[in-house]
């Protein structure tokens, strides 16, 4: 075990620490603590002419708002403690983002790469149907979306199988998040934590108090960046901050990692990944001594996005990176929290940076309670609005737009344009909470205490005002 502690310890001692700056009351505090459900599963499928018999698990961390919702990830080291972790991180993260629910998750304990599509897709039909007899899933009741291992390939499964088993349910499409746009889902989820990611970490290196106090300059462009992940969130995360204009000078990645100084283009390396099956041997690149010594490398920022406990007490005092923002859950083990903490290393935590999947999640829960686009409204309507300022604005100076400025001026919002601002929009309203109360006390060591004490005071508010302890 790469710490003493395990993932669920680790939560509640960082949920420990925080507890004291804030207002709410011991039992109260107990009982946001506390995961509420806790559904272990064990059921039989056929695979290759064998029964298999998968274990898998839903937790539902918190009801003091309802629909509760998380990811489901299929991964070997899934285990109940994992699930109750990520289920209570997930409460915090709703609070944090002002995202009304309350915190679940859910696991698998499969290593997708060693099943078909079709047998995958068997465990996953199989997987909701125990959900749904359970009374475990549902557009008000529980909300599962993509996690690691998983993406809308198995939430269109999961959304077709509970519209079988609940035909006529009007609401039905939104009992789980994160599903291709053909079903439901909404234009942006798929690159939002990545995306989310970006806008948290652009937003702190726009700050320049902040910047300035970790030695460096305000901004983004020439940041040297390493990450670690190329699925989901570490690739659209290294995406946006390329365009962006940082410098992706390290990759780690299951089978190896690599360092370029000059930039490494991530387009091409997923390119090359997909053609040779490795991100060792890109051109221009260096082969670093294992997996995970691109942690280590000098750089700005380090995103670890793949796993949990990847930072330990053995490498946290070999990383050079100044600013490390939590795009996984739970990178950095509680030991390695303190020594980097000491080493003057500024953590983002997970509970906020890699909040915009369910921030897009709750968008996209949104569309499919309302069963209307983003945009089907108002485009036409700010796009006529426009087009009369256009041409007040070149009678009264009597000059013309080209056609090119015109259409861009006139535009009205498509879906993905509402999506983003509403994401950038979220990220910079919960950075400014938790740097302000960050700032407000030294006590207050590092941006995670400040980010707990946020969401307990919002989550513990949530139960007083419902006021019914029996
Ligand atoms: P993913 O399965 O798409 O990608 C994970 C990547 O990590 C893969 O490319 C995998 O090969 C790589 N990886 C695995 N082990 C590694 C190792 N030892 N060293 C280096 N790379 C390794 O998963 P994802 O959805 O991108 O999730 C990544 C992390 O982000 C997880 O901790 C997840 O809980 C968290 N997260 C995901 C979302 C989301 O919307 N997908 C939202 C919030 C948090």
């Amino acid at each position: 075990m790469a710490s003493h502690y395990s993932f669920f310890e680790s939560v509640e001692r960082n949920f420990d620490k925080a507890a004291p700056f804030t207002k709410i009351e011991k039992g109260i505090l107990n009982q946001i603590k506390a995961c509420n459900s806790v559904y272990r599963m064990k059921f039989p499928v056929r695979v290759n002419g064998k029964i298999e018999v998968i274990e898998a698990y839903r937790v539902q961390h918190s009801h003091h708002k309802l629909p509760v919702k998380g990811g489901i990830r299929y991964s070997m080291d899934v285990n109940q403690d994992e699930v109750m972790a990520l289920a209570s991180l997930m409460t915090f993260k709703c609070a944090i983002v002002n995202v009304p629910f309350g915190g679940a998750k859910g696991g698998i304990k499969i290593d997708p790469r060693k099943y078909s599509e079709y047998d995958l897709e068997k465990i996953t039909r199989r997987y909701t149907a125990e959900l749904v007899k359970k009374n475990f899933i549902g557009p008000g009741i529980d909300v599962p979306a993509p996690d690691y291992g998983t993406g809308a390939r198995e939430m269109s499964w999961i959304v077709d199988t509970y519209n079988s088993l609940r035909p006529g349910e009007v609401d039905a499409m939104g009992c789980v998040t994160g599903k291709p746009v053909t079903q439901g889902g909404v234009r942006g989820r798929t690159e939002a934590t990545g995306l989310g990611v970006f806008y948290g970490i652009k937003e702190m290196c726009n700050d320049a108090d902040v910047m300035k106090m970790l030695g460096m300059e305000a901004g983004l462009d020439g940041k040297k960046v390493v990450i670690q992940g190329l699925g989901n969130v570490g690739y659209n995360a290294a995406k946006f901050f390329q365009d962006a204009g940082a410098l992706i000078v390290g990759v780690a990645e299951y089978e190896g990692s690599i360092a370029d100084a000059s930039g490494i283009n991530i387009d091409k390396l997923m390119a090359y990944r997909k053609k040779n099956g490795s991100i060792v041997g890109f051109k221009g690149t260096n082969k670093l001594k294992d997996n995970t010594a691109a942690l280590e490398l000098p750089c700005d920022i380090l995103i670890p996005a793949a796993l949990e406990n990847v930072i330990d007490k053995k490498n946290a005092k070999r990383i050079k990176a100044k600013i490390i923002g939590e795009a996984a859950n739970g990178p950095i083990t509680p030991e390695a929290d303190v020594i980097l903490n000491k080493k003057g290393i500024c953590v983002v935590p997970d509970m906020f940076l890699n909040a915009g999947g369910v921030t897009v999640s709750y968008f996209e829960w949104l569309k499919n309670l309302s069963h209307v686009r983003y945009g089907r409204m108002e485009k036409r309507y700010s796009e006529s609005t426009n087009s009369k300022f256009v041409a007040s604005i070149e009678k009264m100076t009597g000059q013309k737009f080209s056609a090119k400025q015109k259409s861009r001026l006139i535009q009205g919002p498509e879906e993905a344009d509402l999506v983003y601002s509403g994401l950038e929009d979220t990220m910079i309203s919960s950075y400014d909470e938790i740097r302000s109360i960050w700032m407000r006390s030294k006590r207050i060591e590092d941006m995670r205490t400040a980010a707990f004490v946020a969401s307990i005071n919002k989550v513990g508010l949530s139960y007083m005002e419902l006021g019914i302890f029996p």
